[in-house]
């Protein structure tokens, strides 16, 4: 299939049944190694492989020069072939060697050993790095996780629409890129945050089932599974209900995971957010490993410890086996970070040899409240137990960060455990600015419609329709059932503090269709990148991305962001400050 008129085969395709064939390959010299003085292993890579050419020591060719060699196939001696290679079998002899271009030795090698060249130098010459084959593994695992979800979406008759990249500022939680206008000048557009409005509006206009392989942007500092850019599979379906979505979304995830590994996961669990916030404290919760919380806070009901009296909520996690290794120094890290996470303390306890537990704060507790915290936990000698008493949800906060640092393995390590977690708040915490509640994903969530009464009256404790699809401690995406009433949808802006006149000023555009007949319907959206660096055996998503930003925001091979002239400035009518000294 890769034939062209310059070559026959790949160099890894190679393989002992085209012996005595005469083929020609093309691509870049991996490495050249002189053998006697005639003649040189030349070794030559395509994105498929490498195949060893035996070339005149004459022929003057370099690493990472562009070479097209014409010889035959055959077998490599006895004793010579290298069962590491996939051609190793086989050699190119009586070679002709055409240098096509030839090249400056490149910055680092152009193998695995780059894996260990600081990522900086990497990612100046990424044209480089992707040459490697880890970085056109990755590239490839990406394509087909892109082409089994268009396939799994397709089938199940979603239609891709695409929406514009310059739009209107929208409320989805994120900072926003703007972008000035020259037609226009003090007024901007803002790169989008997700389609999330065109696609709800794509509903209203009976598309009845939309999805994009969509680039979303936000302005958000970036990590290690965070880019300026990502890749979303953004979704959309009408008069459909949780399940629906749900299943929808699943088919393509169970698509791509099957595209790449050959194996279809297991159907995917379901937890509500109270059930991952109580056991695993956090919302994206790794199934991977136990250690999981439990609750002690009837345990300390009559305590006299002053620590735990009274406390909202206590609880704890057995990190088991771990008393050796957490040593003083340890502890101490453990406790500072608690409280820098807002916990009044951290009370560690380690299960000696013969059973008792050994703490400062022991002697603090009775003989029942050990002999049962012992039990609670299973604990045996070597454990070392963590316990916070607070606030419910610093609790679960603390002791599901804790859990994560002391447990988790590395993102990607197998089993692969999604889970689907529902039922998530309908607002989180307090926006500071204006002491009103905050959407828990966006504000066109869906309220639980058991929660409906409690809206005005207790609004934190409102569920929405909304879930989050989780893969080893990663949120892979989040959607929601939608508000398709513009009554209910001005309620809830209503209750983020934002006006009917505001909304009407800032979301006419979308709350008016509404009046045009909105259907219900509700979607879904996740992150490719996430997904494509899990499935690869990747840590950051950096490595599954071919031009990506560094940690802080550059692209190094282009310098950008870069400042723009003053011509352009004037055009656009923007004066810059001098940067803030
Ligand atoms: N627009 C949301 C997001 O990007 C997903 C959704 O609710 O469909 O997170």
């Amino acid at each position: 299939m890769s034939t062209t008129s310059m070559r026959t085969h790949m160099c890894g395709e190679l393989r002992f049944s085209e012996v005595d064939k005469t083929v020609s390959v093309c691509g870049w010299v991996a490495s050249r190694r002189e053998h006697g003085s005639q003649l040189s292993f030349v070794d030559v890579r395509d994105h498929t492989g490498v195949i060893q050419c035996v070339v005149d020591n004459e022929v003057d060719v370099r690493s990472e020069y562009v070479v097209r060699i014409t010889g035959v196939v055959r077998a490599r001696l006895e004793g010579t072939t290298n069962i590491n290679l996939p051609t190793g079998e086989v050699e190119l002899g009586e070679c002709v060697v055409e240098v096509l271009r030839t090249a400056e030795p490149p910055p680092f090698p152009i193998d695995s050993r780059a894996d260990k060249v600081d990522e900086n130098t990497r990612l100046q010459h990424r044209y480089l790095d992707i040459r490697r084959e880890r970085m056109q593994r990755n590239l490839r695992v990406r394509a087909k996780v892109n082409s089994a979800i268009r396939g799994a979406m397709e089938a199940q008759e979603f239609v891709e629409v695409e929406t514009p990249m310059l739009v209107p500022s929208t409320p989805e939680g994120a900072r926003e890129f703007l972008v000035p206008s020259r037609k226009d000048p003090g007024s901007f557009y803002a790169l989008p945050q997700s389609p999330q409005l065109f696609k709800q509006l794509l509903m209203v206009a009976g598309v009845d089932r939309y999805y994009q392989i969509a680039r979303c942007l936000r302005d958000e500092d970036l990590r290690a599974d965070r880019q300026y850019e990502f890749m979303q599979l953004d979704a959309e379906m009408s008069f459909a209900s949780q399940d629906d979505v749900l299943e929808a979304i699943s088919k393509a995830v169970e698509a791509a995971a099957f595209a790449v590994t050959g194996e279809t996961p297991p159907p995917i669990e379901r937890m509500t957010w109270r059930d991952a916030m109580e056991t695993y404290g956090v919302d994206k919760p790794d199934l991977r490993f136990g250690m999981t919380l439990v609750d002690l806070t009837d345990v300390f009901s009559a305590t006299e410890f002053k620590a735990f009296s009274g406390a909202a909520s206590i609880k704890g996690i057995n990190a088991s086996g771990k008393a050796e290794e957490m040593g003083r120094n340890k502890l101490d890290g453990l406790t500072a970070k608690a409280k820098q996470m807002g916990a009044k303390g951290l009370v560690w306890l380690k299960v000696a040899a013969d059973g008792t537990l050994d703490s400062p704060v022991a002697k603090f507790l009775s003989a029942d409240e050990q002999a049962e915290l012992v039990q609670r936990f299973a604990a045996v000698a070597g454990d070392l137990i963590l316990i916070v008493a607070d606030e419910w949800d610093i609790t679960c906060e603390v002791l599901g960060t804790l859990r994560n640092d002391l447990g988790r393995p590395p993102v990607w390590q197998g089993p692969y455990r999604y889970v689907w977690v529902t039922e998530f708040p309908l607002f989180v915490g307090v926006d500071k600015e204006t002491g009103k509640p905050k959407p828990g994903h966006h504000p066109f969530c869906r309220p639980h419609p058991e929660d409906l009464d409690k809206f005005e009256t207790d609004p934190m404790s409102v569920r929405a329709l909304a879930y989050d699809l989780v893969l080893n401690g990663w949120e892979l995406g989040s959607g929601s059932i939608r508000i398709h009433e513009s009554d209910l949808q001005r309620r809830v802006f209503n209750a983020l503090g934002i006006s009917d006149e505001e909304a009407d000023k800032k979301f006419g555009f979308f709350l008016r269709p509404f009046e045009y007949g909105a259907p219900p319907h509700g979607g879904f959206a996740f992150g490719i990148d996430r997904l494509v660096a899990i499935i690869a055996g990747e840590e950051n998503i950096r490595e599954v991305i071919a031009f990506p930003k560094t940690q802080s925001g550059t692209d190094l091979m282009t310098g950008a962001p870069t400042p723009p002239n003053a011509k352009q400035l004037a055009e656009l009518g923007i004066r810059v400050l001098p940067p803030k000294a």
